[in-house]
Order: structure tokens, then sequence, then C-alpha cells
């Protein structure tokens, strides 16, 4: 087996064998650009450094004694060697770039007496000295663990000693010192003394780089990121060339487009006279690229010619980095720039005016995901921040306000035009009213998918979920991180994109939605195939929805209507009513109020479908409950209350016990509502109605899909669109207005799918309830699995990922398979689209592709997320 490639063996395509870092090398090497030569050691020569117990594979040792005679030849210089010796670096290199990895060790190599040889050969003892200081201290921090601040503690000391700031400034009998110092440490603290013999150390290298596979670091890492376990590293030997050799040496790394805009100008730093990570590593203050076309003009004219030919190479933004020595310049790394997504957009659109990338190259080139940053106010990258803890990114934005604990705080000082964040353990229904009027929320527990997570991202507004390390103290109003005490009242600033929880205020930057924006989506919808609604309850959304590229709304839920404050009474009252009279009585009150919202939102969409669904909770979600009520009428009697007020509140607590319902999600809701009260679903498409008679009348072309939920049974559907029928047409009659409408339904049971075939008799329309179906489907309710076992579930690989997140595909989506079968064998042009959550989810959008659905309909800030979703399902 080959477990040892030469630089110009490999190429680009390589990366599952080289390793990222190997591969480009080998791409490098061979386009012809000044690579110093280099071996790279196979990741599967890692795997089986496992396999065997932690050693080498047999055949690894001789096939990497030959790579290195290679390298000597190339280069003229003989590792170990005691007069001109070969030094190398050891670099390590997964197919992924991964944090937690082994850090580079450079000028491997070197001993008491090679380091002579290399003194004698520059003429430079300062130099080769620092190359060995800078080996030990590598070698033994990396690779052997002693501890960098051993090493860093006998660096500064020995500075303060010469009076010197800089590490460059330290002369060679310094340096002699500090390595004496150095190489006393690594005994300490090894028990062994430093390595003196070069392929021993080579060796000890190698194994360390392996090791860091696995080290806890990156098992966490992989874990995180979905990255499986057995992709193994690989490991890169290359000759080294010095940075660190006088002024006419440096070592940098540079972008070939910046990373935070899409601006093409190179961007990126460099230092004269250095080493390694000497640039990022804070050791001085780098120079900005620019300037090295004074510095260094030759030298910077072809960096320049290089960048730009490995961007065109590679048709993506680079990532370089280089170094020179003495005045010549070496490649050392490149590969695809990781940007943000504003970055990435830019760039994209660049490069297909450029004639780089195709169109559909560039939309592979977003990751929908990471839209959301450029929808919502960023955190100015160039800012500094007091972060004093993370959670979870549970809706992306930038916020800043004063600390609140309390919904009703929220509300009350939001509405004095005061910016608060709100801070909960976790929210509830209850707080809605809160989290509107605050500029974002944070709660201690719960997760991505917990309430206040999910009400945020339907908002666009920012929150951070899940902080544990907060310690909320609602009696004292503050909350605890560490020693630090947050009082209500302080500014707190959150960043719902990474998670961070920062002291005090930060400076923000607005979205910018024109531009390359505009046109990068512009092509999506050329692209893709699937259609895009919105879910929008308010004539607001609705408008925001078809700012962001909405054609259409997919579901209007009804029920938040009846939530506001005039209207509960009256949607009490509704409730409460012993006769049919009674009810109808409520009823005409909220007619008006229902007929207004349908008048805005269809207004809002004007010739676009706005699908309706009619009302879908149990009635209970709009009674008080019942615990307090209990608390209350006590009280009263205690206190000798009013008695009226007393038989009034027992009344209702009579109806809310009658009301109770062991299982409300299985329970009365939904079209059973719609069955067996009639006269709520015939006030609320009468609502309907007169509002497109209205806006017809208005000359607004206003297209109403009215849309039955929780069918199980053809007869509920046959039922309930006969009645809708019937009013449209009393509508027609009074109003003298014609006007189109469809009457569909919900498919969101197992029973209503596996009977689609029948259902679709009666439906001009199917959309997929895929939460209900998820929640029907596993058997499971999603509130209760989500905070209690569900985690559990995907941390032991049991489920892959959370269904109520990502569509499932093989049992929930077999079923939506059926159901559009079955549909379109009665009506073969039955429109079918879905609604909830999965419809802003990328995966979940390739997976309704697939399926062949007509649309998606998803939260108002995921629509652009969607419209590309939609088109990168299609390529
Ligand atoms: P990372 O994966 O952390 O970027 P690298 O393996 O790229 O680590 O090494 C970090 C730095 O070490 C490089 O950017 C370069 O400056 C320096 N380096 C690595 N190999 C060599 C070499 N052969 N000659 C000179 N410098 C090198
Ligand atoms: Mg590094
Ligand atoms: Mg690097």
């Amino acid at each position: 087996r080959k477990y040892v490639y030469l630089f110009h063996e490999g190429k680009a395509e390589m990366k599952d064998l080289l390793g990222g870092k190997g591969a480009n090398l080998a791409e490098m090497t061979n386009i012809g650009l000044p690579v110093p030569p280099g071996l790279t050691i196979t990741t599967e020569a890692c795997n089986e450094y496992y396999e065997v117990g932690r050693a080498f594979p047999a055949g690894l040792e001789e096939q990497l004694q030959k790579g290195l005679q290679d390298l000597e030849q190339q280069i003229g210089k003989k590792f170990g060697d005691a007069v001109n010796p070969l030094l190398v670096s050891v670099r390590s290199g997964a197919k992924i770039s991964m944090p937690g990895m082994m850090d580079t060790i450079l000028n491997l190599g070197l001993n008491d007496v090679t380091v002579q040889g290399l003194i004698q050969a520059t003429g430079n003892a300062r130099f080769a000295l620092d190359c060995y200081r800078r080996f030990i201290q590598m070698f033994g921090d990396v690779a052997m663990g002693v501890p960098h601040h051993a090493f860093e503690e006998i660096l500064a000391r020995a500075k303060e000693e010469q009076g010197v700031g800089f590490d460059h400034q330290l002369d060679a009998e310094a340096l002699k010192q500090i390595i004496g110092k150095y190489q006393q440490l690594y005994q300490e603290h090894t028990g062994t003394d430093f390595p003196q013999e070069p392929y021993q150390q080579l060796l000890l290298a190698i194994k360390a780089v392996f090791g860091s596979w696995n080290s806890d670091r990156a098992i966490v890492y992989r874990k995180h990121n979905k990255i499986p376990d057995d992709l193994g590293t690989a490991v890169n030997v290359q000759a080294m060339v010095f940075g660190n050799m006088g002024d006419d040496c440096g070592t940098g790394v540079a972008f070939t487009r910046n990373p935070s805009t899409g601006e093409k100008k190179l961007y990126g730093e460099y230092l004269i006279n250095a080493q390694g990570e000497d640039v990022v590593a804070g050791i001085r203050t780098p120079q900005p690229i620019s300037s090295l076309e004074q510095d260094m003009p030759e030298i910077y004219q072809q960096f320049v010619q290089i960048s730009q030919r490995l961007e065109k190479h590679y048709r993506d933004m680079q990532d370089i980095e280089f170094t020179v020595e003495k005045g010549k310049l070496y490649m050392l790394q490149t590969r695809n720039g990781k940007r943000t997504a504003a970055a990435a957009m830019k760039a994209a659109v660049d490069m297909v005016h450029e004639g780089l990338i195709s169109k559909e190259e560039a939309m592979l080139r977003v990751d929908p995901k990471q839209i959301n940053q450029i929808l919502h106010p960023r955190i100015d990258t160039k800012a500094k921040l007091n972060i004093i803890a993370t959670g979870l990114p549970a809706s992306p934005g930038a916020a800043s306000g004063e600390v609140v604990f309390d919904a009703d705080d929220a509300e009350k000082q939001g509405k004095e035009g005061k910016k608060v964040v709100l801070v909960r353990t976790e929210t509830t229904p209850d707080d809605i009213h809160g989290l509107v009027m605050a500029q974002g929320v944070l709660t201690s527990r719960g997760g991505m998918t917990s309430h206040a997570a999910v009400v945020a991202r339907g908002m666009g507004k920012p929150a951070v979920c899940g902080c544990e390390a907060l310690k909320i103290d609602y009696e004292q109003k503050c909350f605890t991180v560490g020693r630090i005490t947050v009082q209500e009242g302080d500014l707190i600033s959150i960043d719902g994109a990474t998670g961070q929880v920062i002291l005090g205020q930060v400076p923000t930057l607005a979205p910018e939605l024109g531009g390359e924006f505009a046109e990068f989506l512009g092509w999506a919808d050329e692209i893709r195939t699937m259609g895009v609604r919105a879910n929008a309850d308010t004539p607001e959304d609705a408008k925001k929805a078809r700012d962001f590229g909405a054609a259409g709304i997919g579901l209007t839920r009804t029920e938040h209507m009846f939530m506001q404050q005039e209207r509960l009474p009256i949607v009490q009252q509704m409730i409460l009513a012993e006769t049919v009279e009674e009810r109808q009585k409520a009823l005409d009150q909220l007619l008006p109020f229902q007929q207004e919202d349908f008048y805005g939102i269809l207004e809002a969409m004007e010739g676009y479908p706005v699908c309706i669904r009619l009302l879908d909770p149990p009635l209970h979600e709009f009674l008080p409950n019942r615990e307090e009520l209990l608390v209350e009428i006590t009280t009263l009697k205690c206190t000798g209350g009013d008695p009226e007020l007393i038989t009034e509140k027992e009344v209702l607590l009579k109806k809310v016990e009658a009301l109770h319902e062991f299982n409300p999600m299985l329970g009365h809701r939904g079209c059973r509502l719609g069955i067996t009260y009639p006269e709520i679903y015939a006030m609320q498409a009468r609502a309907i109605f007169q509002a497109v008679a209205q806006l017809t009348k208005e000359g607004v072309k206003a297209i109403p899909e009215v849309e039955i939920p929780l069918v199980i049974h053809v007869n509920e559907l046959a039922f309930l669109r006969k009645q809708t029928i019937e009013i449209a047409e009393q509508v027609m009659k009074e109003t003298g207005v014609e006007f189109e409408y469809t009457v569909g339904t919900m498919i969101e049971v197992p029973r209503a799918a596996l009977t689609a075939d029948e259902i679709a008799r009666e439906a001009d329309f199917f959309s997929f309830g895929t939460n209900d179906l998820t929640q029907t489907t596993f058997g499971f309710s999603r509130d209760d699995a989500e905070g209690k076992f569900l985690q559990h579930y995907i941390d032991a690989k049991v489920l892959k990922e959370n269904p109520f997140v990502t569509l499932d595909p093989l049992g929930v989506g077999k079923l939506m398979d059926l159901t559009v079968k079955l549909g379109r064998t009665t009506k073969p042009d039955l429109q079918i689209g879905i609604c909830g959550e999965h419809g802003g989810d990328p995966d979940s959008i390739e997976t309704c592709y697939k399926l062949g659905l007509d649309f998606v309909s998803c939260s108002t800030f995921r629509v652009p997320i969607a419209r590309l979703a939609a088109a990168q399902a299609v390529i």
C-alpha cells in the first residue's frame, strides 16, 4: 500500500487521501508554483495506525525514508547533516480543516550539532539559534505536552533581562541561554532529554499528529459538526523555507477577496523577519498586505499574479499562506476561504460577472442557512466585545437593550420606546406580548426548537437560548454568570447568529437587501421550479414577506387573531355560550374584526394566493388557566369578594373543566370544532368572502384559498366544503360581486395521507402540515419530546436529526409521497404545498422537491433561504 506521496504525485482531487492541505500543496506544485518540496503521509496510514493499536503500519517507515531521500536530492541538503542540514515542517491536515488538530512543528531536524551546521551554512547565528529555540518550544508544547506558558515565561524573562520588547531583538547569546533553559524545562517535564536524533524527532512528531486526531478537542469538534470519526488525518512533511533570516524575509497570509464583505481586493497581513504563525500570534503588529507593495515591490507583484492565478484555477476565493526567504516568494498553503454570508453572496455574484462560474455554481456557493445572517443587523466585526457567556444561536441578528425579566415589563417599557432584552429561564405563549416589544430574547433553558426560539425566528427577532451559564433570580431581578451580576436595567447585547451574550451595547451594521442580494436571489428564482410562499398572520408580515420575495401566503393562522386583547373576551363569550343563539351573537361581533384582518392580508398580497386556515386549536387555549382560576375564586371567597363576581368565575371554571382534555393535541380541535360548531367556520368563511367581495369591488385582485385543518375523513371535508360554498354563494348574491376561491385541506394526520385519493375528491388543494404530521406519525407530542428525550435520541444516534427541524424522509416522507400519488390519481393537477417549520429548512425543501410539491411556505424571514434552497434542489 502506498502511504507516502511526494507533492508532485498528488492533486487537488485527492483530499480524502492526502487531506486538504496536502492535496492543495500537491496541486500548487503541479501547476508550477514555488512550493518548497515535501511529502504527504496518507489518511489511510493514520487509520491503520489506530487499527494496529497506535503503531505505524508495515511499510510506512521504508516509504518515509525513501521520500526523505527524494526530498534531500531535490534540495541538495541532508536531513541531520552536521554541515548543511535539511530542516522540515511537520503539518497536520485532515480532509476538513479542524480546530483541535495538532499545530504545526517547524524547524524539525535541529539539534545541538546541526544548529552549528546551520550557523556555518548561513553565517547567521542569531537566525539559526532562533530556529532552534522555536523548534524546542513547538516540539515540546505540541508533540510532548510541555506547557506552552512555561516556555513563554522563560522567553519573557529573557527579554526583560535584555531590555528588549520583541522576540526578534534577542541576540545570539541570549538565544543560546534560552535554548539551555528550554532543554532543561523539557527534561523536567518529560523525564527524558530533548531528542537529538532528527529521525527520532520526525517519528515522534508524526505520531503526535496521528494522536491529535483523537484528542478530546478534536472529538468534540467532530461530534458537534457531524464530521465522521473515520476520516483520519494526513501528515505533511515539508522542507523549511525561512522568513526569519533578516529584513529581506517575511511571512504572511492573504485572502484573494475580503472575507467579510466579498470585495475583490487582496486582504491580509504580513510580518517582515518572522516565521510561521507570528502573524496570527500577535507577537508584533503585522502590516496590511497593501504595504508589501512598497516594502517588496517585486514580491508583491508576483504574489498578486499567483493569487489571481490560484483563484482562476480553483474558481473560488482563496485563503493563502506564504513566506519570503531572501527575496524569494514561496507558497505554503491555499484553500477555499471561509467567508461571511454577505461575502459569499457578493463574491458569487462577482464571479458570475467575471465569467469564472455559472449561475448554477453561484447558487451552490452560499449556504442557505447562512443567508439568515444577511437579513438582520449584524454586530460590527471590528468591534471589541465583552462576551460573558455563550448559548445556542437560536435566531440570528444582533440586539442590544436594557435587561428585563418579565414579559409585562418588556411590553410596558417597549411601548414607552425603551429598547429592552427579555431574559427568562424559558418563555411560554403567555410571554408573547413581551417578546413582541423586546429587541431580543435570552433564555437559560430550552433548545433550538424551544418556544422562545421558534417564536423569535418567526418574528425575525434575535434570540439566544439555552444559555446555561446564566443563573436567573427573578426575585432579585438580576442574573449572574460566574462572578458577573447583571441587574434589571443594565445594558446587554445578544448575537443570535453566534449565541454570544455581551455586556453593554454593541455597534451593529444594518442589512443590505438590494444590489447583489437581489441579483443573486433573482437567479435563484430563475432556476427553481417550486413556488415559495410565506406564513403570515398580519398585513405587515404579508408585506414583509412580499419584500423578501414570497409569491403568496401558504398559511394564515386565524387563531392568532382571536388572541388579541379586544377580541379575547368576545371569543370567550362564544366559547361559554350555552345556546346556538348566544354563540351566534358573539360570532356576529367577531365577524367585522375577522373581515378586517382578511381584507388587510389579501390586499397586501394582491395578485397572489392567500391560504387561510380556519380555526385550529382546542378552545380551552382561549380560556384562563384552571389552577389560576381556582386560586382567584378562593381568594375572592376568603376576602369576602363580590358574590356576583364569584358566581361568574365559578361558571367560567365549570366551562374550563368541561373543556379540559387529557390530550388536547389529539382532542377536540381543527375541523372537529368546525363540525360540532359549524357556525364558527361559517363566520370565518363569511368574513373571508366579504373581504374578497369588498376588494374585488375596489379593483384589487384577491385570491383566497380556504383551508380546513386536521381532516381525517373525506366526509368532514365534504360537509365543511358544502357549507363554505353555500356561504360564498350567499355573499356573492348579497354583494352582487363574483369572485373566485378554492377550498382545500391540510394533510396532517396519517389517516388523511392514507386516504388522500378520497379526500382529493373534495379538495382543490392539499397543504402538508408537517408539524402535526410528524407528531402523529411518530406518535409523540412535540412539546414533550423536545424537552424530555429527543436530544438524548440524537446524542445516542438513535435518530439522526430532530424530525421537527428536518423532515423525516423515510417515515413522514413516505406518507407524503403516498399522499401526492393518491391525491393526483384523483386529480392529476391537484396543487400540493407544505407549510410549517419544515418549509424553511433547506434539507426538507430538497425532500419536498423530490416529492413533487408545487410550493413550500415558511416564516417570513426564511423566504430568501427557501428561494435559494429550492434553486439548489434543482441543481
Ligand atoms: P495551520 O493548519 O494551523 O494553518 P500550517 O501547517 O499551515 O498550520 O502551518 C502554519 C504556518 O507555519 C504556515 O502558515 C507557515 O507560515 C509555517 N510553515 C509551515 N510549513 C512551513 C515551511 N515548510 N517553511 C516555512 N514555514 C512553514
Ligand atoms: Mg495554526
Ligand atoms: Mg496554515
